[in-house]
């Protein structure tokens, strides 16, 4: 895990502790971080603050050529909202802890011509199976089952 996913898992992590579910995003532009974020619906009784949107909301209101610019790191991979977003603002690149626990839309990302790197994150896994072991009902309601 290099400094970036390690900042998105603390983000995550930071979550977890708040009885959130742990999924942390952080957006890096030339090498440094512009806006980190994590899932808040819980927290906040939000229905779109995912950690990806979080970390955009965070970043503030920005020049296309930015997001174009930036990599977008993700603990889980990104539902299909979140990848809206990402493909919305042109990012050429993610990087995803993982994709054992939830399957986002890597796919169309990939049709979109958006890098996909999934890094398959022991400690990202990890703690993300714990979460939907231990609270099943949040989990499923953050993906709309
Ligand atoms: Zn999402």
């Amino acid at each position: 895990m290099d400094d970036f996913m390690r900042a998105a898992f603390e983000q995550a992590q930071k979550s977890f502790d708040e009885g959130g579910i742990p999924i942390g995003s952080v957006i890096v532009h030339e090498g440094s971080i512009i806006g980190r974020g994590h899932n808040r619906r819980v927290q906040k009784g939000s229905a779109t603050l995912h950690g990806e949107i979080d970390a955009l909301e965070n970043a503030g209101r920005l020049a296309a050529s930015v997001y174009r610019e930036s990599v977008l790191y993700t603990t889980l991979s990104p539902c299909p909202m979140c990848s809206g977003a990402i493909e919305l603002y042109g990012f050429k690149k993610i990087v995803v802890g993982e994709n054992q626990n939830f399957m986002g839309a890597e796919d169309h990302l990939r049709s979109k011509g958006v890098e996909v790197e999934v890094i398959h994150s022991a400690e990202c896994t990890e703690l993300m199976a714990r979460f939907i072991q231990e609270k099943p009902e949040l989990w499923y309601e953050d993906i709309g089952q």
